[in-house]
């Protein structure tokens, strides 16, 4: 075990910490005299004040980035496997201290934080396998006395922007494929719970990274910006909000940069009639409330067809006056606070318009809240929601699931098809002809057969469609790996210096 200090026990701070930079293998203060709170939710203090980069401040962890490009580029893959095991074993003997960071600033219960190092953790291991993952096509003899092979090179320095909702996770989808196929990194992630980043920074470095391989700079729109025009970053990845997934997309290509941006989602779960009712009723309450349904792959809206409602919906509300609710910290919580006191309030909003809407609150989880000061929603069922409806319509991003009332398989899907949003969905059936038909029609990135959050496996690759994510290339796995890699081929001939004429035909292959 190393000598790093372990995560502050922030629910008991006194004093604002202050939220650093590291830029060149070191933390490095804010200087732009700009900065925004980071509170602890469970509690609804602020703990932490984090520093806004300004653009300076994004251009010296750019240069630290550059400068560390050629030394980086150049280790042997085996030296940067080597590294990667390195890399893993210290994220895994870390993975509580971690998770409490995520705990403190997030507010999801540790048990939940300690699955989203582990989700993250998957992504670092598939990247033990860089030699393999990196490996080019070779054809001997393709024409006489000529070889062709293709290799795969580093981009140079890579960005990432991540969301508030997976602060360890979601950078490990972009820093481990991006190290490993031999780029340099600047982080930029979210101002709403940053430590983690900067926690995860000394790991690597404990673990050998070269200084300025790995670089954090907090912020908001000012570092975002900078990133997205700066001349020397090669490609930026992005996950958040489809607005401004949009505006990275749009921004970043016109500066001439590869870009992924991952947006928001509206994921759909179809109940049919011949599903097991208490399996999809679990499945139900535990990918809506999970994590207070901050998660882009919660299920924020269940399409019951026929009969399935009545039962179905009782089912859910059977279970869910047993979800705990509490401070994160508290092994007996499964749910805690939404992120910041605006989050919850914004949540709160739509079950107070959902009856003038027409919807049928079930379930209000504004009756049930903790009432500490923390920023606190309980768990709430709407009924009867039909896709004209705000509540509907937007991502709420809370503990809120609604239910949609069809009669038929080809209504359901046709909700989940005419969506804006394509991320996840998931159908609930004993029928595989069915769920295969499904697979087949829905317009959506991951999909799930009674799975209700189809989250792919690191050698697989995550990305929804339509709104859900901008761009060609989905991210980790072996897309993460075509992401942050650009192809060569190279064609080859030592030819007898005997054989050797002028010709000014186009080369031919016979
Ligand atoms: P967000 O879009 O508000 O913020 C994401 C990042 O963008 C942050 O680093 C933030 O600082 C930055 N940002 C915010 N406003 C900006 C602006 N005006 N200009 C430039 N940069 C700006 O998202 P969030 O609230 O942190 O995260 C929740 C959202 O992320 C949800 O919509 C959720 O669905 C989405 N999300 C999507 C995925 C996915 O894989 N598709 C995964 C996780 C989260």
């Amino acid at each position: 075990m190393t000598e790093l200090a372990p995560a502050p026990v922030v629910e008991k701070a006194e004093k604002i910490i202050p939220i650093n930079h590291w830029i060149g293998g070191k933390r490095v203060a804010g200087t732009s005299g700009r900065s925004g709170p980071v509170y602890n939710p469970a509690i609804g203090r602020q703990t932490g004040a984090v520093d806004f980069a300004s653009v300076e401040e994004v251009d010296a962890a750019v240069a630290a980035a550059t400068d560390a490009f050629p030394e980086w580029r150049a280790f042997s893959l085996s030296r940067r496997t080597e590294l990667f095991f390195r890399i893993r074993k210290l994220v895994d003997e870390h993975r509580e201290d971690i998770a409490r960071f995520l705990t403190a600033e997030h507010g999801k219960v540790l048990s939940d934080a300690l699955g989203e190092v582990a989700r993250g953790l998957e992504v670092i291991e598939f990247c033990c396998g860089i030699p393999e993952l990196l490996k080019g096509g070779f054809s001997e003899q393709a024409s006489t006395g000529v070889d062709v092979y293709s290799i795969r090179q580093p981009l140079g320095v890579c960005a990432g922007i991540t969301p508030f909702n997976f602060p360890a996770m979601v950078p490990m989808w972009m820093w481990a494929p991006a190290l490993a196929c031999g780029n340099t990194f600047v982080l930029k992630p979210s101002e709403k719970d940053p430590s983690a980043s900067l926690y995860v920074a000394e790991l690597l470095q404990e673990a050998g990274v070269p200084d300025g391989v790995f670089n954090v700079v907090h912020g908001d729109k000012v570092a975002v910006d900078r990133i997205l025009e700066h001349p020397n970053i090669a490609a930026v990845s992005f996950v958040g909000s489809t607005p401004i997934a949009r505006h990275v997309y749009e921004n970043g290509t016109r500066a001439g940069k590869r870009v992924q941006a991952l947006g928001g989602a509206k994921n759909h779960m179809i109940v049919l009639p011949d599903a097991d009712i208490d399996m999809a009723a679990d499945a139900a309450v535990s990918a809506a409330y999970g994590s207070a349904g901050e998660r882009c792959m919660a299920i924020s809206q269940v399409v019951a067809v026929g009969y399935a409602a009545d039962e179905l919906i009782s089912a859910i509300q059977e279970r869910i006056p047993k979800v705990k609710v509490g401070d994160g910290m508290d092994p007996a919580s499964e749910m805690g606070p939404l992120v910041t006191r605006e989050h919850r309030d914004k949540v709160a909003s739509y079950i107070e318009k959902a009856p003038q809407e027409g919807a049928t609150v079930v379930v209000d989880g504004r009756e049930t809240a903790p009432d500490n000061g923390g920023f606190f929603l309980g768990v709430s069922l709407l009924d009867n929601v039909t896709p004209d409806m705000q509540c509907y319509r937007d991502e709420i991003f809370g503990p809120v699931l609604g239910i949609t009332r069809v009669d038929t398989y080809d209504e359901a899907v046709r909700l989940v098809n005419e969506n804006p949003y394509g991320n996840g969905t998931a159908i609930f059936t004993r029928d595989g002809g069915v769920a295969r038909q499904f697979q087949f029609d829905v317009q959506v990135g991951m999909v799930g057969v009674n799975v209700p959050i189809p989250v792919p496996v690191a050698y697989y690759s995550f990305g929804g469609w339509k709104s859900s994510l901008f761009g060609d290339t989905h991210i980790y796995g072996p897309e993460g790996i075509n992401f942050y890699t650009r192809g060569k081929v190279v064609t080859s001939r030592w030819p007898d210096p005997a054989t050797s004429k002028v010709d000014l035909g186009f080369p031919q292959t016979r």
